[in-house]
């Protein structure tokens, strides 16, 4: 038997760092100063609407049982069953899903499908987990949130540091707990169990919707655009292959590790061949080795931070040189630095705009689990292009028609949108 030893837990050697929570509670409050919403209506939008933590055991390898913490929170459901990826880092807590959840809302409601948000984390490094214990994590935090997740209710999703095993082993336990398979309780699944076509591509591929679009609306020639995109996961890793498939230049990537620029243009398609073996793009021979911090001040067209939240701050705002910064990643930039960005004239394309691409492809896949009727992926994604580029116009309209930045008029849409079903649902009881 081990004997207890108190260690330092995750939340004490964190980093201090700015509270997503507050960058979304500043945007909310914004706009909803703009909405003029009614002070009812304010209090209701505003707080998450439901919130559970749970603490439980997982064996490890070693024989020796680890507590872990885990979190899923809803934070509105007026416009239906919320919606929302799960995040394994050791960086969450409760204020970091909080925010997440409330961005989901707003975000679902830009891009009109019928969700609201939610969000979930468990405070782990994967990578420190072995597979096994990685499953048997999952299927232990599965269980103790199944109060909370249904097929009707909250339906979840990947997020940073899980991926597709991660949602089959999701969909399985909740399934065993039921005694028959439920497709629908996940969406992100692998193909094989009735994943969607296009939606582990969905998110990277709808961001490069929106931005050619917004170059298109812009009347900027979009050949040939220089890019550089912070993170290599699922979101920056499939922004990369697109944009090297729409005929842009990807200059610069990284991951946590640090950073590569090659000012001629990464060979993409064989970095992503390379990231198969190795742990890092730092190892990639091809380009020069930068750090994160100099890849997001980088003379480019397009900056894209696909990897964590408050990356772009009032420390770093005024030496962007991005033209536009389209926003992969959740909350990638405070709001001191959106000040900034603006007098400097950069173009952002907001979070609950940009990567938008993926809870549009998983709500899809969520019709077709619950239908068990499937699309072709050339379906997948005609549909995901029609709606990201439908959005891109009516976020960019609002904020013509009110004189506003597209940060702003995003969250006017969407949270007008979703005062809007409030209003109509009306007060139970
Ligand atoms: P991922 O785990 O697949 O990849 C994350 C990448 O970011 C990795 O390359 C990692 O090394 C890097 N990274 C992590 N912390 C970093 C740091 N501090 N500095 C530099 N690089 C760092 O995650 P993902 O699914 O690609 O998600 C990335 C972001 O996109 C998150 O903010 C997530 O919420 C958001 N997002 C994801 C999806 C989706 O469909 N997966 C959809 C919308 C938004």
């Amino acid at each position: 038997m081990t004997i207890y030893q108190p260690q330092s837990s995750a939340a004490a050697s964190k980093p201090q760092r700015d509270s997503a929570y507050k960058t979304a509670l500043a945007q909310f409050d914004r706009a909803a100063q703009i909405l003029g919403l009614e002070s009812g209506l304010y209090e209701i939008l505003r707080a998450p609407r439901r919130e559970l933590t749970v603490n439980f055991p997982v064996k490890m390898d070693n024989g020796e049982i680890r507590c872990f913490t885990g979190y899923r929170v809803h934070h509105n459901t007026a416009r239906g069953p919320t919606k929302g990826g799960i995040r394994y880092s050791p960086q969450v807590d409760l204020e970091e899903v909080r925010a997440l959840a409330m961005w989901m809302t707003w975000k679902c409601a830009v891009v009109n499908i019928p969700y609201g948000g939610a969000k979930g984390g468990v405070v782990v490094d994967p990578k420190q987990l072995s597979l096994r214990e990685l499953e048997a994590l999952t299927r232990r935090y599965t269980t103790e949130i199944t109060p909370l997740i249904s097929p009707e209710g909250d339906i979840p999703a990947p997020d940073m540091g899980t991926n597709p095993q991660v949602m089959a082993w999701i969909m399985d336990t909740y399934s065993m707990h039921r005694g028959y398979s439920v497709p629908a309780i996940v969406t992100g699944k692998p193909l094989n169990i009735g994943g969607s076509a296009g939606r582990f591509e969905a998110t990277g591929r709808g961001i490069m919707f929106t931005v050619r679009e917004a170059y298109r609306t812009f009347g900027w020639s979009f050949d040939g655009i220089r890019i550089a995109i912070q993170g290599f996961g699922n979101v920056g890793s499939i922004t990369a292959q697109t944009a090297h498939e729409m005929g842009c230049k990807v200059i610069a990537v990284s991951d946590i590790g640090g950073g590569i620029y090659n000012p001629h243009g990464i060979d993409i398609p064989k970095l992503r061949r390379f990231m198969k073996e190795h742990r890092s793009v730092t190892e990639f021979p091809e380009g020069d080795r930068i750090t994160n911090a100099e890849l997001l001040t980088l003379q480019c067209d397009v900056l894209v931070p696909a990897a964590t939240e408050n990356q772009i701050t009032a420390d770093n705002a005024a030496q962007v040189r991005a033209r536009m910064i389209a926003e992969g990643a959740n909350g990638p930039t405070t709001p001191e630095a959106d000040e900034i960005l603006l007098e400097n004239n950069v173009v952002v394309i907001p979070d609950i705009l940009c990567n938008a691409g993926g809870v549009v492809v998983s709500y899809f896949e969520w019709v077709q689990s619950l239908q068990q009727l499937f699309w072709e992926e050339e379906d997948v994604m005609h549909r995901l292009e029609r709606i990201m580029v439908r959005s891109f116009h009516d976020v960019y309209e609002t904020a013509l028609r009110m004189d506003i930045d597209l940060r702003t008029a995003a969250l006017v849409l969407g949270i007008g949108r979703v005062a809007e079903a409030t209003r109509t649902r009306g007060l139970y009881p």
